[in-house]
């Protein structure tokens, strides 16, 4: 698969990411441990993906990220601030998070639903936060599509909306989960395109996909894990091509 880009570059923007260091995580349900010592650095500008399969703690991690789930011990460094010290709203507005299901409102247009984090988040003026979605929407290549619903949208122009709201935060990181497993297969190409443009214009990105593709591709580091520990983490050549342990290899060839 190739990965065009939905608009050409010139409309583009390019993002001033940061550094995101997480070291030594461990996070819990009750007494279960989940997350297992995950130690994880995504530099600014690159894009890390985490493969792994289901129940290896891949979601969870990135609700350890930006706090939805408090982490039980570890550090995440986001720039040169402790990202557990800062306040969770803050963080939020700071490192984006794109899930399967993008939870759009559905009485409101795609414009709206963009303008609307702006106005509640940022406290923006009606009139700005509807400049600065038609601007985001443009980004994501719907800007003809700012005034459907989304019932009136595909679920990958929905999920593309999804991101122009995470983008309108202008995030320093943007997490991604699962972001097109829940999508037809003839809309995943539109996302992930979408997706390798940011990666391709300096976004940092930590994105956890079954789409072996994608990260050989786009990914600057693939990390895999099972059980909640990082087993291996390398360059896509290093991961597809060279994997050093048999569960990663078990995994590939159940995958590939
Ligand atoms: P993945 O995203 O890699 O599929 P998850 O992070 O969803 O993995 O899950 C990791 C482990 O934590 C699994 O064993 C799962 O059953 C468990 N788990 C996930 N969410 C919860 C929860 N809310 N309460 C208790 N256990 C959970
Ligand atoms: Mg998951």
């Amino acid at each position: 698969m190739t990965y065009t880009s939905p608009l050409p570059v010139t409309e583009g923007r390019f993002y001033e990411g940061s550094r995101l260091q997480i070291d030594n995580l461990v996070m819990a349900y009750g007494d279960v441990d989940v997350i297992r010592d995950v130690s994880i650095a995504v530099e600014p500008g690159t894009t890390t993906c985490i493969i792994g399969p289901s129940g290896s703690g891949k979601s969870t991690l990135l609700r350890g990220v930006n706090r939805l789930h408090e982490p039980k011990a570890g550090s995440v460094a986001l720039a040169d601030d402790d990202a557990l010290a800062l306040k969770p709203d803050l963080l939020r507005r700071r490192v984006g998070l794109v899930f399967q299901h993008f939870n759009l409102f559905p009485d409101h247009t795609a414009l709206e639903n963009v303008a609307l984090a702006l106005r509640n988040v940022k406290k923006m003026s009606k009139g700005e936060s509807r400049r600065i979605a038609l601007a985001r929407l443009t980004e994501v290549g719907l800007a003809e599509r700012a005034d459907h619903r989304p019932r009136d949208l595909s679920g990958g122009q929905q999920q593309r909306v999804a991101i122009a709201r995470a983008l309108a935060m202008e995030p320093e990181v943007m997490l991604f989960d699962e972001a097109t497993s829940a999508l037809d297969p003839e809309l995943v190409k539109g996302v992930l395109n979408l997706m390798a443009e940011l990666a391709q214009r300096g976004m940092t990105m930590l994105v956890v996909t079954h789409e072996m593709g994608f990260a050989r591709k786009v990914a600057d580091q693939v990390v895999f894990m099972d059980e909640g520990r990082v087993v291996e983490a390398g360059t896509p050549d290093e991961i597809f091509d060279a994997p050093k342990s048999d569960r990663l290899r078990l995994f590939l060839s159940e995958v590939l």
